[in-house]
């Protein structure tokens, strides 16, 4: 260990940004056993390790790091595997320059372990060894547990509570299980076999996925409580911010979900009108997506893929500012993507298809209250830009589920979101829990697993001290 004195960090093979543009692979390369071995080897394996502090999992990263190195590779996996439910996954797409390696001791200097990389080598190296099998109870309860949602936060609880013995049912208004994962995040930040096995392994541990079955509209929330000893609302967040302003109705001005869930189908194989037809396809066209989030870069670099003639990111704040990793903003500009800064829209022009965005420019002013510096137009400064296709990122909101589910009664906070008892997790329904974006408002995938893996716990303690039958008596 230690070796960050003499082994300076080397990152997976990136592919050439041309060879990238003209398909929907992931970017990294696999590393090769060696160069993940010398590259774990660089980690400090300081006293306070402020890597697994900033992760949300408490990821126990040094431990798997050191096991790495030593080319223990099974029980740098069981350790990785024994907080986190995807660690392949996080390994992936999680921002790790704002958790764990933006928090590594030797980055200043020295710059970071490659955590992320490493963790993804262990864990894909565990699937291809075959040492991930499904998570089978050794006993089964008599009690069952109906999760709505098959997004990460929803898979992680029901694979925490299956290994406890529930029979664990997943209800998902889409046809295929993984949230945002599967339709949301494109293919070549996350491949969608990696999310699709996954949910193989859970079928064979007998978790009952009912699919295409929208909670409030084919079943209702009163129906679950009645069949399942405990119920968890993971159902995300899905409702588009939009923009006002003139001409924001004319066609070809797209939400960045709709248009991202279209590309995601087409690749899976389905088929997908919207994009054949061109309203949800970038192909021959000049694209400018407004936004400055991780799906903005999504939305930009898939158009970059389906063989847009140029694409704009129209964003208000600088690159300093912006709320989406700096790396995705890297492999954006590496991939041709034009990044507009200090710039918002003001109109849209066209006659009945969007021709151009007129823009002003902004500057940033004072901090507010939260710490942020405000944007203010400069006057007498807009300029248009032409496009084709608009793509609107503005991040998401919670839909009115106490509505969607005829559940007045289902608190919510200020924001919309479902308001629970940190400590329990319980919404205002008894027996009713949430996790994951419904309850912290659009956020991370590593976010949804903690809320998962936690809600499980919450639940559990939950039925053993509630439900009809002790577990102890139903265990034996
Ligand atoms: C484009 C995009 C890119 C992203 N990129 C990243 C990234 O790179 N890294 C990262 O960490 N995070 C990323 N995120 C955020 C991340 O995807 C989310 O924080 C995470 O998926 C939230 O998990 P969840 O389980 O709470 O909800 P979701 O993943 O949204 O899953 C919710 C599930 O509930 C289902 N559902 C909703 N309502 C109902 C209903 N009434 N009945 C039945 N089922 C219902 C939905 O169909 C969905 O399957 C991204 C998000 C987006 C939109």
């Amino acid at each position: 260990m230690l070796k960050f004195v003499s082994t300076p960090q080397r990152m997976p093979d990136k592919r050439a940004a041309a060879a990238r543009r003209g398909d929907w692979d992931e970017i990294y390369r696999e590393f090769s056993a060696e160069r993940a071995a010398e590259q774990a080897s660089r980690c400090s394996q300081c006293g306070v390790p402020f890597c697994q502090v900033h992760c949300p999992l408490g990821n126990n990263i040094p431990d798997w790091l050191k096991l790495t190195a030593e080319g223990r590779l099974e029980e740098a996996y069981e350790v990785a595997a024994s907080t986190n439910t995807f660690p392949e996954i996080c390994g992936r797409i999680c921002p790790q320059d704002r958790l764990c390696e933006g928090n590594c001791v030797i980055e200043k200097g020295f710059e970071s372990v490659t955590i992320g990389a490493v963790e993804k080598y262990i864990t894909d190296t565990a699937w291809e060894r075959g040492w991930i099998t499904p998570p089978t109870p050794l006993r089964e309860l008599p009690h069952s547990v109906g999760i709505i949602g098959a997004g990460p936060a929803g898979m992680a609880a029901a694979e925490q509570l299956r290994r406890k013995g529930y029979a664990v049912h997943i209800y998902d208004r889409y046809d295929r299980a993984g949230g945002l994962m599967i339709y949301g995040i494109p293919n070549f930040k996350l491949e969608k076999p990696v999310v699709l096995r996954r949910w193989e392994q859970y079928r064979a541990a007998g978790i009952t996925f009912h699919l295409n079955c929208a909670v409030g509209e084919d079943v209702s929330l009163q129906e679950l409580r009645a069949r399942h000893d405990a119920v968890l609302i993971a159902t995300g967040v899905y409702k588009a911010r939009d923009i006002g302003g003139p001409g924001a109705g004319l066609a070809g001005i797209v939400p960045a979900l709709d248009y991202l869930t279209a590309s995601n189908r087409k690749g899976l194989g389905d088929a997908v009108p919207a994009f054949d037809d061109g309203r949800l396809n970038a192909a021959g066209k000049r694209v400018i997506v407004i936004g400055g989030g991780d799906t903005a870069m999504d939305c930009v670099r898939t158009a970059v893929r389906q063989g847009a003639v140029s694409v704009q990111c129209l964003y208000r704040r600088d690159r300093a500012n912006m709320p989406g990793s700096m790396r995705e903003v890297k492999h954006a500009e590496e991939e041709g993507v034009e990044f507009v800064w200090l710039s918002a829209p003001e109109a849209f022009v066209g006659d009945r298809h969007v021709a151009g965005v007129r823009a002003v420019r902004m500057h940033l002013g004072l901090p507010d209250a939260t710490g942020r510096q405000q944007v203010e137009p400069i006057t007498g400064s807009s300029f248009t830009l032409e496009a084709d296709l608009v793509i609107k990122a503005l991040g998401f909101d919670p839909e009115d589920l106490p509505r969607m589910f005829n559940a007045p009664e289902l608190a919510l906070t200020r924001w919309g979101t479902l308001k629970i008892d940190h400590r329990t997790m319980m919404t205002s329904l008894p027996g009713v829990f949430a996790a994951g974006d419904i309850v912290r408002g659009a956020s991370l995938v590593v976010w949804a697993i903690r809320d998962g893996r936690d809600a499980a716990t919450e639940i559990h303690r939950y039925v053993q001290a509630t439900a009809s039958r002790p577990l102890a008596v139903a265990a034996e």
